[in-house]
This record gives structure tokens, sequence and C-alpha cells, in this order.
């Protein structure tokens, strides 16, 4: 066991872009384990949206990441060391344990994994990722056979899960994504009916020809004008969960949508919401998610950096969509 280990800690607060600048290697002792904690290996450390929002001064739903903390995040970590009855070593469990290699914890919020399925599919189909896909489709979109979902950033951790949950429910599933080869991967890797570039310059008249019965679920992940051009494709009675707003996280200025009258004239269900206030519903979302994952119902790509160090351009790089699928650090 080394005495000592890399974390990455927030150096400054980013204005606009985060830049890797925003961000400081620190090499720092292994904490000692006292009684009623556990000490964890970080084996994969999960990258998403939300800590953006972290990294800000302001109030938010969470609290943010001080100047010199170590940067927060999920990762899946083994045990190495116990002195909490619940937890041995060697077991694994999905943890907070931030952007560090090791950490420690009082076991509060540890949850066991089991290792019939990989490791990283806890930070992604089978973890939170999947989980806001399932509350939010499910209990908030809650689409009928037949109807049409569209799902943004639909090539991501989130979407990929929402587009397949929608098939699975007999729905015609469209994605929105950056670029052909995204939306090739969304259509003939995932099973999605269709997939509009909201880069190509053709954009509008594509998503027209992919909703040609309208919208009735429109599952919400960037804003800006990817919400204005669903809003003119609406159906009555459509709904929208919100489940994030990823092009307005660097924005200096925020966008301001036009289409809002859509909202009116339609009768629309919006509905904003954040996974970890539904921690009641989490245990029946991560057995379907498990299941359909287990038997091939559902897939997800990964895009993995290596290595603690690759965290902030890792981040940075998915922030922008460098990704494809679940964004993940490998650290072991
Ligand atoms: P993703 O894996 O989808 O990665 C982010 C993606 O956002 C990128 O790959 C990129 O894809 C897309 N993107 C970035 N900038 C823009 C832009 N300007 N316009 C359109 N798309 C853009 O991340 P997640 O699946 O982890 O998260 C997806 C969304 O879900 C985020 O908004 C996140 O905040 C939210 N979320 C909300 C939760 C909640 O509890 N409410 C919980 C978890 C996630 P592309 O190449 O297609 O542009």
């Amino acid at each position: 066991m080394p005495d000592t280990h890399l974390q990455i800690r927030l150096a400054s607060r980013p204005k606009g872009w985060v830049e890797e600048s925003n961000f400081r290697v620190v090499e720092a002792p292994i904490p000692a384990v006292r009684d009623g904690e556990v000490l964890l290996r970080n084996h994969w450390l999960s990258l998403d949206p939300y800590m953006r929002g972290r990294m800000n001064d302001t109030k938010s739903y969470a609290a943010k990441v001080e100047i010199d903390d170590v940067m927060v995040g999920g990762t899946v970590s083994e045990v190495v060391e116990s002195k909490n009855p619940k937890f041995a070593a060697g077991d694994f469990v999905v943890a907070m344990g931030g952007w560090q290699e090791y950490a420690t914890s009082d076991g509060a919020g540890l949850q066991k994994v089991d290792a019939r399925l990989p490791l990283s599919s806890y930070l992604g189909a089978v973890g939170m990722p999947g989980v806001t896909a399932h509350i939010g489709l499910f209990d908030i979109g809650a689409p009928k056979a037949g109807e049409t979902v569209v799902v943004s950033a639909a090539a991501g951790a989130v979407g990929s899960i929402v587009g397949q949950l929608a098939k699975i429910r007999g729905a015609r599933a469209v994605g929105i994504a950056g670029g052909k080869a995204k939306c090739d991967y969304v259509v003939s890797e995932l099973g999605f009916d269709a997939c509009v570039d909201y880069k190509s310059p053709d954009f509008m008249d594509a998503l027209v020809a992919a909703t040609p019965s309208g919208i009735d679920v429109y599952f919400e992940n960037v804003g800006g004008a990817v919400l204005d051009a669903v809003l003119t494709r609406l159906n009555p009675f459509a709904r929208i969960p919100l489940c994030g707003l990823v092009s307005q996280y660097n924005a200096t200025e925020p966008y301001r949508v036009k289409g809002l009258g859509s909202l009116l004239i339609n009768r629309v269900k919006l509905q904003g919401f954040i996974v970890v206030d539904e921690t009641s519903k989490w245990p029946a979302a991560l057995r379907d998610l498990a299941g359909w994952v287990a038997e091939g119902k559902i897939r997800c790509r990964e895009t993995i950096a290596e290595g603690i160090r690759s965290a902030p351009r890792a981040f940075i790089g998915m922030l922008k969509g460098e990704n494809v699928g679940k964004q993940l650090v490998k650290l072991v």
C-alpha cells in the first residue's frame, strides 16, 4: 500500500468555459482509517455534467466545491481496509469517492455492488444516469405505446438509455445528437427509430421528417436552440421531463427561449427533476435496469480516460461532446 495518492482539487472557479487550469493535481497522504470507517481504493470515476455547476460560486440544489477541495464525483471503489462491521476488505461499492485515487468513508451512502455486471456499468446504465433516464421518462414523460419520444444528448449516458427505455415501452424513439457518427450509433447500435444531427444546417427539416406525428414526450438534456426547435413540434398534452441544460453550463449569457407559447397552447406539462431527490424510486429502477442490461435489451458504450491526471481533460471533452456513451476515468 502506498503512503500517498493523487487528487484533483478545484484551483479556481471558471468564468465561462472550464479550463484545465481550473484544476490542480495534488499528492496527498492516504488518510488513516478511524473506527467505523473504511478505506476505499477508487477503481472507476464517473465524470458528469453536474460537476460543472459545483465549480460555480452560486446557490444550487447541492453544495458547491470550495476552492482547494477535492472535486466531487461518483466512483466504483474497492474496500481495502475496514473498521466498519458492514463492510469487509474486498467488497466493491458505489461511493462518492471524488476525483482521487483513495478515499475514506463512514459507510453512509455506500452501496455494495454484485460483480455479475461489469463494475463500470454501476456508474452508467445501472447507476445514476440509468436511474435518471428511468425516473424522468417513466414517471414524468409516461410514454404510451405508439407515442413519439424525442431525447437530446441522445448518444450520451442518460440520453442513450432514455431512447432504449422508450422502445421497451413500445414508443417511437427519436434522438438528437451532435454529428453523423453519433446519430449512426444511436440508430444502428442502440435501436432508436431515427436520430437528427442538431449541428447540421438541415436540422429543422430533419426533425420534422423524423417526427411525422409530432412529439408526445421530449426528454430535455440540453436546452438552448434545440429546445426551441422541439417546441415547434409538440403535440397537445405533451410532457417534458426537464433533466438538464448542458448547452448552458459554460455559457456566460443564458439562451432566451422563444417558443414558450407552445407550452400554453398545447397544455404541456414541463417538470424539472433531480434524481438524488427520488431515493425511494432507486431500488426498483436499478432492478429493472440491471435486468435489461443482463438481457442485452439496454446497451451503452463507454468513453474511458486512463488515470486520475486525465480527469480534467476528459471532463472538458465530455462537456464539448467528445464522449460517446458514459464518460469514465479508469483508475486501476
Ligand atoms: P452526456 O454523456 O450526454 O454528455 C454530455 C453531452 O452533452 C455531450 O456528449 C454532448 O453531446 C452534449 N452537449 C454538449 N453541449 C451541447 C450543446 N451546446 N447542445 C447540445 N448538446 C450538447 O452527459 P449525461 O448523460 O451525464 O447528462 C446529460 C444531461 O442530463 C445533462 O444535462 C445533465 O446535467 C443531466 N443530468 C441530470 C440529472 C438530474 O438528476 N436531473 C442527473 C444526471 C444527468 P453532443 O455531441 O450530442 O453535442
